[in-house]
């Protein structure tokens, strides 16, 4: 049995003649950059995100660039957050010119651990980027008050999140702002990049919305330097037919999460813990294992995709060896680093190929 980490292949075959039909209704208007069409999913994320604002970007990671150059951050300014995430979290703040401060993770969620942040706080500390790692949101309610409380901004980023909860609040709610990425791969993936920054506060959209196109304002008018971080419409035209089915596509991520779990029950695979007061959406289902990397071979082996998010923690990448951070400076976010793996959970998967993984596995470790 072959059962790839994702088949976007199936979930394409529902919805083909949908996404066909808008895109020609895209391209027989030759409104080919910005139009009605971003505008739409603009007003529905928002509105799906309980927030005032949105802004339709380029992708996920110029949402984090893109909110960072917003809220003024820049050379000399500190941000912090976690050193196990994906690449652009850190990538995006040296990027605008500040500089990342990591804080270990929570070894159950392997979200930010809250009650480390408050030592990392300095003059310099402008803003906190927490992560919502693999759908999962990160501990909101104590770091808004940390940052409440030292006047910080909170950039969430919500690219592996979107319509996630924590207390009932949708990722993206709670923060100063909220970042999404459409990469085909997350839970709401386009046909290519893109991505979306969501916010209540009426001065950050305005921000935002000048800066995706040059800082300009009126035309050829520049008060700021921005970027060209627009929503390319014909993602926009695709991701208008995905967004009514996301709902449904997480529940199905959550059903086939459970099914592993039940599975791997009284085993030596530690299952991800969703803390109570969150709704994950699985844009990963991530086990924990001894022998992880022969086991990742093994399933190579045996059809069955997987793949490791994230190997190696951002301190410790190649080029972030100037900040001097060596191995054992987060030992939570290196343990998980050598023990994590992800398994398929795509909604479309069957019992059957679940079965198979799940065997697989369970043989191997025994
Ligand atoms: C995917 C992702 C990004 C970047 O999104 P792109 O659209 O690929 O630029 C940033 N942060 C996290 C946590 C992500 O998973």
């Amino acid at each position: 049995m072959q059962v790839p980490l994702l088949d976007l292949k199936a979930q394409y075959a529902t919805i083909k003649d949908d996404v066909l039909k808008q895109i020609n209704e895209v391209l027989d208007t030759q409104r080919c950059i910005g139009g009605p069409k971003v505008e739409e999913l603009e007003e529905k994320i928002a509105a799906a995100c309980n927030c005032k604002y949105a802004v339709g970007v380029s992708s996920g990671t110029d949402a984090l660039i893109n909110s960072l150059m917003s809220l003024g951050i820049g050379a000399g300014d500190e941000v912090i957050t976690t050193p196990f995430t994906f690449f652009a979290t850190a990538g995006s703040i040296v990027r605008v010119g500040a500089t990342p401060v990591f804080v270990d993770i929570d070894p159950v969620t392997y979200n930010l651990d809250p009650a480390q942040i408050e030592a990392a706080i300095t003059e310099r500390t402008k803003a906190i980027m927490p992560v919502h790692l693999y759908g999962q949101m990160a501990d909101m309610n104590p770091i808004m008050q940390i940052a409440g409380q030292a006047s910080l901004a909170v950039i969430e980023d919500a690219c592996q999140a979107i319509s996630s909860t924590y207390k009932g609040k949708k990722a993206g709610e709670m923060g100063t702002c909220g970042c999404f990425s459409f990469f085909p791969s997350k839970n709401l993936g386009g046909i290519g990049d893109g991505g979306m920054i969501v916010t209540n506060d009426e001065e950050l959209y305005h921000q935002v919305f000048i800066m995706r196109n040059h800082g300009s304002e009126p035309k050829y008018y520049h008060k700021y330097i921005g970027g060209n971080f627009r929503l390319d419409p014909i993602q926009a035209a695709a991701l208008l037919v995905k967004l009514p089915l996301l709902d449904k596509w997480s529940q199905g991520r959550r059903n086939n999460a459970a099914y592993y779990n039940e599975k791997f029950a009284g085993s030596v695979v530690q299952t991800p813990v969703i803390s109570d007061d969150c709704v994950s959406i699985y844009n990963q289902y991530v086990i924990r294992v001894p022998k992880r990397d022969e086991l990742f071979k093994h399933l190579q082996a045996n059809n069955i995709g997987c793949d490791i998010y994230y190997p190696v923690p951002l301190h410790l990448q190649e080029c972030f060896a100037y900040m001097n951070l060596g191995v054992g400076t987060f030992p939570v976010a290196e343990q998980a680093a050598k023990e994590v793996i992800a398994l398929p959970v795509y909604p479309e998967l069957t019992d059957e190929m679940q079965d198979y993984v799940a065997e697989t596995i369970l043989d191997f470790l025994s």
